[in-house]
């Protein structure tokens, strides 16, 4: 397990780390076969939906990255990969995941971004990393929290 953080000074920034992470979690997803899980945590407003946006638009995807808080989830099919992205802010009961068949989602070659992960008591799978974000003076901090990746994919975080 590795951590480490940094300032993260503006919300261009915010989105680099978002494109830093789509350079990063599809591949790791492609060498272990099932989909990366990246937790996004931080209060509202620190910038979790603004990070997916960089994320998913540095995949090239073109249209509009909606945030999913009424949906819990908002899909993205880019070439291969199966992108899902959580909002689970409004989930009332953590049994409505198995219902939406999260467990498949889970299963795919892609990634599964998921705001609010603490709203899902446990019924996630364990995540492969996981973005803190917190206020400071007008930006943000950004505590990374790496599981599993080998020393290729954490040299990325070193374009940041
Ligand atoms: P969340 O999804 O965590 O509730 P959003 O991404 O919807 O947060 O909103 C974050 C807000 O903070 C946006 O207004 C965005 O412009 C701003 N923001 C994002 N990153 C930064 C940053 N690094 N420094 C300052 N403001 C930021
Ligand atoms: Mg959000």
């Amino acid at each position: 397990e590795t951590e480490f953080s940094f300032n993260v000074k503006d919300e261009e920034h915010t989105k680099k780390l978002g494109a830093v992470l789509a350079r990063i979690m599809p591949a790791f997803s492609r060498r272990v076969k099932r989909a990366a899980c990246v937790f996004l945590e931080g209060d509202l407003g620190a910038g979790k939906t603004t990070l997916s946006r960089g994320f998913i638009r540095a995949l090239g995807y073109d249209g509009l990255v909606k945030s999913p808080t009424y949906t819990l989830v908002e899909p993205y099919q880019i070439e291969d990969l199966n992108i899902f992205h959580f909002d689970l802010y409004r989930l009332l009961d953590p049994e409505e995941l198995e219902f939406m068949g999260v467990r498949d989602y889970f299963a795919k070659i892609g990634v599964c971004l998921v705001e609010w992960p603490e709203k899902a008591c446990g019924l996630l799978p364990e995540p492969d990393v996981t973005v803190t974000l917190s206020y400071a003076d007008g930006t943000r901090n950004a505590v990374i929290n790496v599981k599993a990746l080998n020393k290729e994919e954490l040299n990325e975080f070193e374009k940041l």
